[in-house]
């Protein structure tokens, strides 16, 4: 539980029946090396989906681990929320804004060891970030018990294995997007974040686009790998 801070006991009757995930107000965020640090508050609040697109397997492959951050069947598991729930502690030297393809999401990730920190989108008035668990301490706490259930699988076409996974929820997502971003631009709660400048907009450090050729190379390595769930025998 050391990520974690839970509401004070005045806030909050301490019971041993209350589901972790709403007393935890904050979760520590760390790269694997440390060199990244802050804070992700409101965990509670989050929408967990997991997409299985293409572009997010080769995003895992690019970053060089894509077994630590993929799961069996190449989805990423990511938690939707305001980008002003999201601080940092640390110096972001090493923090990189890229982009697969010239109008794609901007992926955020520490460049020191390689760790996702999240994907936004590249208008800062859209103040949502699709945060990666692997840059979360969540103490040991399973994510479903901090963050709520998965409530949407998105692009299973693009998943490893037969039969694919169910693709449901995007609706419900679409409306939690359209809700979220549209609140945080009524309220000016998007000019609170720490990605984006206030003033212009620009990302606040450099953008990186993939090269067109770099990326060949790593989408062809995500439809040659290994498909991870043995499909089922054939005949017999
Ligand atoms: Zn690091
Ligand atoms: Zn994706």
């Amino acid at each position: 539980m050391s990520g974690l801070t839970l509401e004070q006991p005045e806030n909050r009757a301490p019971s041993p029946r209350t589901p972790v995930h709403t007393a935890v107000v904050a979760c520590r965020l760390r790269c694997w090396c440390g060199a990244i640090e802050g804070t992700l508050t409101n965990p509670a609040s989050a929408n967990p989906v997991v997409c299985y697109c293409e572009y997010c397997q080769g995003y895992a492959h690019l970053l060089g681990r894509p077994q630590r951050v993929l799961d069996e069947r190449g989805g990423s598991q990511l938690l939707q929320t305001r980008q002003s729930n999201v601080s940092f502690t640390s110096s972001l030297e090493t923090l990189v804004c890229l982009r697969l393809t010239a109008r794609g999401m901007l992926r955020w990730y520490a460049r020191c060891c390689g760790t996702p920190i999240g994907n936004t989108p590249a208008n800062p008035q859209l103040s949502f970030i699709s945060m990666a668990p692997a840059c979360l301490d969540t103490g040991g706490v399973p994510l479903a018990e901090l963050f709520g259930p998965v409530t949407a699988w998105c692009s299973t076409c693009d998943a490893k294995g037969r039969p694919k996974p169910k693709a449901a929820g995007r609706t419900r997502m679409m409306r939690w997007l359209f809700d979220t971003t549209l609140n945080a631009r009524l309220n000016g709660d998007y000019k609170r974040t720490p990605f984006f400048h206030p003033d212009t907009g620009a990302p606040v450090v450099k953008l990186r686009i993939v090269r067109p050729t770099e990326l060949v190379g790593v989408m062809a390595a995500v439809r040659q790998s290994a498909t991870l769930i043995a499909e089922p025998a054939q005949g017999h």
